[in-house]
């Protein structure tokens, strides 16, 4: 087999954006209001808020206005009891008016004309930004635009993220603006210095309550560097969704990720945009990293301080060859942890809401590799595996399926035994075929040779056949009531197998 290096890919590039958020610095910056209603008394309250001097131009303006001036939040609010004129935005920062007609394109003109950004409220066409929704935990800032598409949207969205950000978050980040002088003064920190961030903020997004003076102690003192670290990561059968959350806390401080093909490009996409990605393979029978160099590698970037994530398909510790990847940092002394995933058997299992034991029927669950060195199927116990009271999940067994079969029956597996062949499991490639066993191989034959696929036999998985989601469509998933269908010979079975064998089949991807 090729030896694959290890390959460098890009994050995935940004999608469109409608709006560029941008953050505004208007401390003792000059904003200019023109109208004087009640819907811009809160737009001239934000200003100030923000620390603007604001000027007010109106020749009548509302009680709100008047109560705000005399009680500014931040900035000064000032009324100018006139109509706006041309003069009035030079030298402003921005711009913001509620103005009628002729009038409010004028005011528009004026500012660009000033280059002042500016904003007439409901003339989206004529403003040059607009105001989004707020969640105010100052010195943090969230802003929620839905480029006015959905403005109930954007509330309710802002309503989520007010529920998720403690008002106490507004002190840690204060306390943070001081931590950073603490910290960017002790220059022996080194590396420690990142691990220290990421624990203050780690602390700051769980807390109820600001912080102490003994907190903020804690994270002053100096904690020599811990080196890096390797998690080995399960990344599940597909859909993002999937993952854990520790998962992708894992994948949003990683240095590097190490990830196999398996792995979706959505699942990379929640990855912190710096990290750096190396594909290191497996990938079926084509060239592979060797497992020896992925382990060294791993271990190479750890000791050089960096957060290594090991990136699996499904969980790492089934078919995952998770044991030379921990004993190579065990034996570097570099600290591994492990977070599991989600097994592409048990996404398939829900996938066609089918459980994989059902008291009446299996009561064994065995989850078997089709795959072995000399590339048949390893040696198992064909007897339990043809137990009827067992469901058997056969990973990594495409190439093998036809043999596999064959020595299952031998051993006493009823070749109508209920049976599913379950491709791309969890993502929108995703096929399902019901079958019996001794219909596997064609079944199998009729996916993509690249596509990563399961079979699962066993009499649990015909119980329920006449309960299939209706959202498996006919054209892609083929699913039958086992009772009602023909018998094949064994033969026909078999050649459906070589069929596939003849095209070739990347489904063997970490054994
Ligand atoms: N650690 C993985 C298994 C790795 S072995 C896990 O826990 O799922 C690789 C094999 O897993 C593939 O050959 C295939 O048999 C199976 N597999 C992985 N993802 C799959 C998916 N989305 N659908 C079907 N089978 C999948």
């Amino acid at each position: 087999m090729a030896n694959l290096q290890p390959r460098e890919t890009r994050a995935a590039s940004l999608r469109a954006l409608s709006v560029l958020p941008v953050f505004l610095d208007l401390a003792g910056r000059r904003a200019v209001v023109a109208g004087g209603g009640e819907s811009l008394t809160w737009k001239a309250e934000l200003l100030a808020a923000a620390g603007a001097h604001v000027t007010v131009y109106s020749p009548q303006f509302s009680a709100g206005l008047l109560a705000l001036a005399q009680e500014p939040p931040a900035g000064r609010v000032q009324i100018v009891d006139r109509a706006w004129r041309t003069g009035d935005l030079s030298g402003a920062a921005i711009a913001v008016a509620a103005l009628d007609g002729a009038d409010a394109y004028a005011f528009a003109k004026a500012a660009r004309a000033e280059g002042v950004p500016v904003n007439v409220v409901d003339k989206p066409a004529v403003s040059t930004f607009s105001f989004g929704t707020i969640v105010n935990r100052s010195p943090v800032v969230v802003g929620v635009s839905t480029s006015g598409a959905a403005p109930v949207l954007g509330q309710a969205i802002r309503a989520k993220i007010e529920a998720l950000l403690d008002p106490s978050l507004s002190a840690w980040a204060t306390a943070a603006r001081r931590l950073r002088a603490v910290v960017s003064a002790n220059s022996s920190m080194g590396p420690a210095r990142r691990d220290l961030w990421r624990r203050f903020a780690d602390r700051a997004l769980a807390a109820r309550e600001a912080p102490n003076g003994d907190d903020l102690t804690a994270f002053t003192r100096i904690t020599p560097s811990r080196g890096g670290s390797v998690a080995l990561v399960g990344a599940g059968p597909g859909d993002p969704e999937l993952l854990t959350l520790k998962a992708v806390r894992a994948l949003q401080s990683a240095d590097v990720i190490l990830y196999d093909r398996l792995v979706s490009a959505d699942i990379l996409e929640l990855a912190r945009r710096e990290a750096r990605r190396l594909l290191v393979g497996k990938t079926g029978h084509g060239p592979s990293c060797r497992q020896d160099d992925i382990c060294a590698l791993m271990v190479k970037l750890a000791r050089e301080g960096r957060r290594v994530v090991r990136l699996k398909g499904g969980d790492p510790m089934v078919f995952g060859r998770a044991a030379e990847e921990i004993d190579a940092c065990r034996a570097a002394a570099i600290a591994v942890e492990v977070v599991p995933g989600i097994t592409a058997a048990l996404g398939a299992a829900a996938e066609i809401l089918t459980p994989l034991t059902d008291r009446r029927l299996s009561r064994r669950l065995n989850f078997v590799t089709g795959h072995a060195k000399h590339g048949g199927p390893p040696d198992h116990d064909w007897a339990s595996l043809a137990d009827p009271w067992s469901t058997s999940v056969f990973y990594m067994s495409a190439r093998t399926v036809t043999i596999t079969l064959q020595r299952l029956m031998q051993a006493g597996l009823h070749p109508d035994t209920p049976a599913v062949m379950v491709a791309s499991a969890t993502t929108k490639r995703s096929v399902q075929i019901c079958c019996r066993a001794h219909e596997l191989a064609s079944a199998i034959a009729q996916v993509e040779a690249s596509d990563p696929c399961l079979i699962m036999i066993g009499r649990s998985l015909g119980a329920r056949r006449d309960k299939f989601p209706p959202a498996m469509s006919p054209e892609r998933n083929h699913c039958s009531n086992a009772a009602e269908t023909e018998p094949h010979s064994i033969a026909a079975v078999a050649a459906g197998g070589l069929d596939r064998l003849a095209r070739g089949n990347s489904d063997i991807d970490s054994n």
